[in-house]
């Protein structure tokens, strides 16, 4: 019998090209540096290393099976609901609790790690400063 690798496995899904870590992979398993902010069994939070605002946090789930918020929401929304959670308790602890949440959804919509994550922008934002 040939094993199978199970179908959840990332490089059986759809939106990564293939098993290969990501960068934010090799930030979960320090194999590159990040000042990282938050951690539990699940995701992890760390300072965007290019800021575009005063407070600019990435949450971004240790898997790397979902590309983006959409395969999150459809595959483990739980997970998304966890996400947004983190970004509340970061959020509450960085700034005054009110924030911004983006998700990039494609390199048309200025995506760049197809690892989903969500940045957390606060800290003071201009009124009208989203988009660009
Ligand atoms: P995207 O453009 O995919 O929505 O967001 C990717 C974000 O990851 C960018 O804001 C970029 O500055 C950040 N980023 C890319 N590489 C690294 C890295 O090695 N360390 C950290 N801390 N942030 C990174």
């Amino acid at each position: 019998m040939i094993a199978h690798a199970p179908s959840h496995h990332p490089a059986y899904t759809k939106g990564m090209s293939s098993s290969e870590p990501s960068i934010f992979s090799k930030i979960v398993s320090r194999e590159i540096p990040a000042n990282i902010v938050m951690e539990n069994d699940r995701l992890i939070a760390f300072w965007d290393i290019a800021p575009k605002a005063p407070v600019h946090l990435l949450v971004v789930p240790k898997t790397q099976e979902y590309a983006n918020v959409a395969e999150l929401a459809a595959g483990d929304p739980q997970l998304l609901a966890e996400l947004v959670g983190m970004a509340q308790e970061l959020a509450n602890e960085h700034a005054n609790g009110e924030f911004r949440l983006v998700f990039n959804s494609g390199a048309t919509a200025g995506q760049t790690v197809f690892h989903v994550h969500a940045h957390v922008l606060t800290g003071g934002l201009d009124e009208g400063s989203l988009g660009g």
